[in-house]
């Protein structure tokens, strides 16, 4: 029986680990914090895209349309789909209009109305255009790290927390890997291996002397709002270019507030040896001011109820993409050539269009 180590606890590497376990493998996941879904897998929009988002990727928007019904299928426990959503076009900063997005919706087959007056009269006409009802939800991480937590037990997956894999190498036909936890180094072999670090997966690449995949990160800022008793049950996304989102954020019973222009606060792209930075300490060594004054400055300019909300706190994270130029290139041919045996796999995606190997959704 062929063995499998997959490497992070994110909301990835537990579906992934668990896909395996149910086929027969033998699995064994590896997380570096004391906990699962910790990172990134909780520190996001908990946006269920449905295709809305992706007005000038066609085919992006339609993978999200594919997996979204099948991810809310799944998922069903861990989904809020008890609110509205409405997407709305700003000007004169945004880069569509609402003609083109209505008839980008219709191309990809997605609910879009015209909002209710009650919510247009929120809206400040100089600054929004146009405002949609659409069909979005948001996933609840928290219970979602339950229920994978207890697949987990269920298929039989072995589970190391506050374990870090540190380097993979090639040994005869399979995989060495090494282990650490705390001062314990462990050294494991394994037949298959899946790197599902996120923010990382260039620091197992790196520490195994292999080649990087060519990663951007920005140090992001999601605040958490009380918002208006009129907006409770509401999500809004102002589109396309500098403008803001807020919707539910059901882990922590609140708000969600993020900025295009003042969430990300800065970024960085992986280099090589001494140039390349480990994600994690930048995060935790990151000075955390947060822009949350501009952000909601900002957005009331748009709705003036916005500047109602209440900040609670923010929540910070490393988003990690890799730069549109470079995805066609890398996914076309660079990744099976040159990892060893193509055995360790990089799997890099959103939460909302699964996991590479189970839905083959990822972008
Ligand atoms: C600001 C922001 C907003 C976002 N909004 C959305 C959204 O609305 N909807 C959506 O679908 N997606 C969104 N995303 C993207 C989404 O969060 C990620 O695609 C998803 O969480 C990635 O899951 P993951 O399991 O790959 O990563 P993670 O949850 O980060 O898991 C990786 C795990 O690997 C562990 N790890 C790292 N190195 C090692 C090591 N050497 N050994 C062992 N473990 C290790 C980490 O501790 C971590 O737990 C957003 C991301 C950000 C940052």
């Amino acid at each position: 029986m062929a063995r499998i180590l997959v490497i992070g606890g994110g909301f990835f590497g537990m579906y992934l680990a668990d896909h395996f376990a149910r086929q027969g493998f033998s699995v064994r996941l590896v997380e570096k914090e004391d906990r699962f879904m910790s990172r990134a897998s909780f520190v996001n929009q908990a946006r269920v895209h449905n295709g809305y988002h992706y007005p000038r990727s066609v085919l992006t928007a339609l993978r999200s349309r594919i997996s979204f019904p099948r991810f809310v299928e799944e998922f069903r426990e861990c989904v809020d789909a008890e609110f509205q959503m409405y997407y709305m076009i700003g000007r004169p900063l945004g880069k569509e209009t609402g003609k083109q997005f209505a008839e980008f919706c219709s191309r990809i087959g997605g609910y879009c109305e015209s909002a209710p007056e009650r919510i247009r009269k929120l809206t400040n006409p100089s600054l929004i255009e146009a405002c949609f009802s659409t069909v979005e939800y948001a996933f609840d991480s928290v219970k979602l790290c339950d229920l994978m937590k207890q697949r987990l037990g269920d298929s039989g997956v072995t589970v190391s927390l506050s374990t870090q894999a540190v380097s993979v190498a090639q040994e005869g036909d399979g995989l060495r890997i090494e282990l650490s936890a705390g001062e314990d180094r462990e050294t494991v072999n394994a037949d298959h291996v899946y790197n599902c670090t996120y923010s990382r997966i260039n620091q197992i690449l790196e520490s195994s002397s292999l080649p990087f995949v060519p990663l951007k990160h920005e140090m992001t800022e999601i605040c958490l709002v009380e918002i208006p008793e009129a907006l409770r049950k509401t999500g809004i996304t102002v589109m396309c270019g500098p403008f803001f989102s807020v919707m539910p954020f059901p882990a922590a019973a609140l708000h969600s507030f993020s900025h295009v222009r003042y969430t990300p606060h800065y970024e960085w792209s992986d280099g090589t040896g001494r140039d390349y930075k480990d994600s994690h300490a930048v995060h935790a060594q990151a000075p955390r001011h947060s822009a949350w004054n501009y952000m909601w400055k900002d957005a009331a300019r748009y709705m003036p109820i916005l500047g109602e909300c209440q900040y609670r706190r923010s929540i910070w994270e490393v988003k990690t993409v890799l730069p549109p130029q470079r995805v066609r290139r890398f996914a076309t041919n660079s990744l099976p050539s040159q990892l060893p045996s193509k055995r360790l796999s990089c799997d890099h995606g959103r939460q909302d269009r699964q996991c590479v190997r189970c839905y083959r959704g990822c972008g």
